[in-house]
């Protein structure tokens, strides 16, 4: 057996450069949180060039600001240029995983940073050895992806329309409500309205964003399973991990954590209190692709299914949640990877492929997504 031997020289294809730039694209329409209602989606996007010349695209991206945590676009941006670019500078674009981990060692919390940076890095090292990033990953389970579609923020009747129209189209096949906005009794009302309207036609879950209590969540909770919900994210606060697990327990509805879980060590932690039966994972939570692969291996050995999340991505990271998402298990909740359609334009030559209410995984090396200049210098904030 020949003795494990370090990379030699030429393996080894070092950083040269990092190069951002902030965008702001529009929406098809308003996107509409608990506490928060977005316009646009800022995009921090993130260039890495080779000394060999070879370019990766990463986006750094949140879901309409720093109310969901604590990271914006523009202190992204400031974090990359004055210390994560330095770091990433001079190391090796073939070990992206090592790559994450010094950036994880050096820059404390910042994970949605930390994750355009390794994004980045994951698509050049696909380009380098010119294979697609599912394949770096271990390879790809499926070659397409569930897409959940989030209902708007309209009166029911409008928003049962649009369902019923995505579903005779065949465009979607389940969604998911936003709550969390309205007092609970209004919110559940609606919910049950729009429900009504779609008559069992299609899987229903709803997202509260951690807006409710635990005596709110034990009230309204049995009637939003009557109403026929299946799916239930984030009822309480992001630190109440206790109080999920008891609401858990008497639970008529699937609990789902979104908020709660960001770490390998938030995934063991909710696996050991029974807190949740689904963990939506997203690359920038977690800091990047291989602490994602960390989280979703917690949750295969705890039995927890996993639901593939987005931060309203373009083409270009929802490519990168799809090469991840292709290559991991469990994945059995589905995805929301809406992030393209919710975007009013992309930033790639060819956008992700939806076909049947279902995201095709994109050919390709790297993340196999090719990025418009024309289309950034459009969007690039001045
Ligand atoms: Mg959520």
């Amino acid at each position: 057996m020949p003795e494990p031997t370090c990379p030699k020289s030429a393996d080894v294809l070092r950083i040269a450069c990092l190069r951002i730039r902030l965008l702001d694209i529009p929406l098809v329409r308003p996107h509409k949180f608990s506490v928060t209602t977005m316009h646009t989606q800022g995009v921090l996007l993130i260039e890495l060039v080779t000394e060999d010349g070879i370019v990766g695209w990463g986006e750094g991206v949140v879901p309409g600001g720093p109310w969901w945590g604590g990271e914006s676009v523009e202190g992204m941006a400031a974090l990359v240029e004055h210390h994560l670019a330095p770091l990433t500078v001079g190391q090796d674009v073939l070990r992206p995983e090592v790559l994450a981990r010094r950036l994880e060692s050096l820059v404390a919390g910042a994970p949605f940073a930390r994750a355009g940076v390794e994004m980045a890095a994951w698509d050049a090292a696909g380009r380098a050895l010119g294979v697609p990033v599912h394949q770096l990953l271990g390879g790809a389970h499926r070659d397409r992806l569930p897409v959940t579609w989030a209902l708007g923020a309209e009166p029911a009747d409008v928003v049962a329309q649009e369902a019923h129209s995505l579903l005779a189209e065949g465009r979607h096949g389940s969604f998911k409500l936003k709550m969390g906005a309205a007092p609970a009794e209004a919110d559940v009302a609606r919910v049950r309205a729009i429900a009504d309207a779609l008559g069992g036609a299609a899987p229903l879950a709803v997202d509260l964003n951690g807006a409710w209590d635990s005596h709110t969540a034990r009230r309204w909770l049995p009637a939003l399973a009557d109403a026929g919900v299946h799916l239930v994210e984030q009822p309480l606060p992001a630190a109440d991990i206790a109080g999920l697990a008891r609401l858990r327990a008497q639970s008529p509805v699937a609990i789902m954590a979104d908020e709660s879980l960001r770490t390998p060590a938030d995934a063991l932690r909710l696996a050991a209190a029974h807190a949740a039966d689904v963990l939506a994972i997203k690359i920038g939570k977690s800091g990047g692709l291989s602490a994602v692969r960390r989280v979703a291996a917690v949750a295969e050995a705890a039995g927890m299914d996993c639901y593939g999340g987005t931060a309203i991505e373009t083409s270009l990271g929802t490519a990168a949640s799809a090469h991840l998402f292709c290559a991991t298990t469990p994945l059995d909740a589905g995805t929301e990877l809406f992030g393209p359609l919710l975007l009013d334009d992309d930033i790639v030559t060819e956008p992700v492929t939806y076909q049947a209410g279902q995201l095709l995984l994109p050919a390709g090396p790297g993340f196999g997504i090719t990025i418009d200049e024309n289309k950034v210098a459009k969007y690039e904030r001045r």
